[in-house]
């Protein structure tokens, strides 16, 4: 039998009391219920797609840049790291990080506005509901039903957000299931609620070091920012040496080193007063408590402050905006061919294209359109169009 968690605290997620999966299934000899949904994760298809994904840099643009798969585990490693100390679900935390962007379309961002705009009339894209889909319905490993078959409490953490329209939906689908909570008002787990914030301190991170990799932003543009330019001054105090040009790329890592250090460190003690603060004695006082899982507030601004910077100076770039644009471009036109000719698709998603209505072959070519790595896009688009629009 696998270890019980001794070291849990009562407001943590205990496999033991998990709501369980849809099919259900004996309990894993060696493993705990979270373990087991975080190797089908790892295992699964989309999983292994995400190395040729963009995280804001398209996959050809450079070996060093952040694809979604480095990403993820980025992600994964903050999370547990924070998760460890506040007592809560170390393997739960980690199956939900490394779900956390499956269902991202090829080319970032861009690319799901664009697959949205295409979806208009047919119910829309979103990529969290998509990461859910994936895991749910999607991936096919199993002899007996489609998708990975995890626990309530990693689907839920997966759906960190969600239209009320589409969680009415749900909830008319399968009354109480992972929707409910949008309509209700009530918060995930503290474990997922990590998740979302361990997302946003490894993003802020590795983009600042991505864009100054890139050239697209430069360390004296940085020096405006108080929360990169407080590590900054803290780092040439102790380490003078790395003041040269030379020493830029030094000085920059151990500027994001000790800003992840300090982000970490203040969500453990924010979150700890929260917790001391409104007392859940179980996961379900903690869906009907306020969110507790949270940065300090002058970190909270600090933070905002760099995502502002990193929106204007870097997401919103020329560059990064040209290439988003035929990205974009990409999509609709892969979105228009296929839901014109279905049989352009492979034969088991141009069968299930034709067999359905217009809603169905649309949410077929969203889904097919959705799962593609950013180069197997490109390649599409040039085989049915003649036009090599991105990569090499
Ligand atoms: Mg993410």
């Amino acid at each position: 039998m696998h270890q019980p968690h001794v070291f849990l605290a009562a407001h943590a997620c205990h496999p033991a009391q998990s709501r369980g999966r849809r099919h259900t299934q004996a309990p894993a000899p060696t493993r705990s219920e979270f373990q087991r949904d975080r190797d089908r994760i790892v295992h699964s298809t989309a999983f292994r797609r995400l190395v040729y994904k963009t995280q804001v840099f398209l996959n050809h643009e450079g070996d060093l840049f952040r694809t979604r798969l480095t990403h993820s585990l980025e992600v994964a490693q903050l999370g547990r790291s924070i998760a460890r100390s506040l007592q809560l679900n170390e393997d739960l935390v980690e199956a939900v990080c490394l779900a956390h962007d499956l269902g991202h379309t090829p080319f970032g961002h861009a690319g799901q506005d664009a697959l949205n705009e295409c979806m208009r009339d047919y119910g829309g894209f979103e990529h969290n509901l998509q990461s859910l889909r994936v895991v749910d319905t999607l991936e096919e490993r199993y002899p007996d039903y489609d998708g990975l078959n995890l626990t309530f409490e990693t689907r839920e953490g997966i759906l960190k957000h969600c239209s009320r329209r589409n969680a009415q939906l749900m909830e008319r689908r399968e009354p109480g299931d992972v929707g409910e909570r949008f309509l209700r008002g009530w918060q995930p787990s503290l474990e997922a609620q990590l998740c979302n914030l361990a997302d946003e301190i490894a993003y802020n991170a590795h983009d600042i070091d991505d864009g100054v990799r890139s050239g697209l932003i430069g360390m004296e543009q940085l020096c405006d920012v108080p929360l990169f330019e407080r590590y900054r001054q803290q780092a040439l105090k102790e380490f003078p040496h790395l003041r040269p040009q030379q020493e830029q790329r030094r000085l920059l890592n151990e500027t994001i080193r000790r800003m992840l250090s300090d982000q970490v460190y203040d969500v453990i003690a924010a979150t700890s007063q929260a917790i001391a603060e409104h007392a859940p004695r179980s996961v379900e006082d903690v869906r009907r408590s306020p969110a507790m899982v949270a940065f300090s507030c002058g970190m909270s601004a600090q933070s905002l402050e760099l995502k502002q910077f990193l929106f204007r100076e870097l997401y919103r770039h020329e560059r990064v905006m040209h290439t988003m644009a035929l990205a974009q471009q990409v999509v609709r036109e892969l979105f228009r061919l296929y839901f014109e000719a279905p049989g352009e698709m492979p034969p088991a998603q141009a069968a299930l294209a034709m067999a359905g209505d217009e809603m169905k072959r649309a949410r077929v070519v969203s889904d097919f359109i959705a799962g593609m790595t950013d180069r197997y896009a490109a390649r599409e688009h040039e085989r049915l169009t003649g036009r090599r629009l991105l990569g090499d």
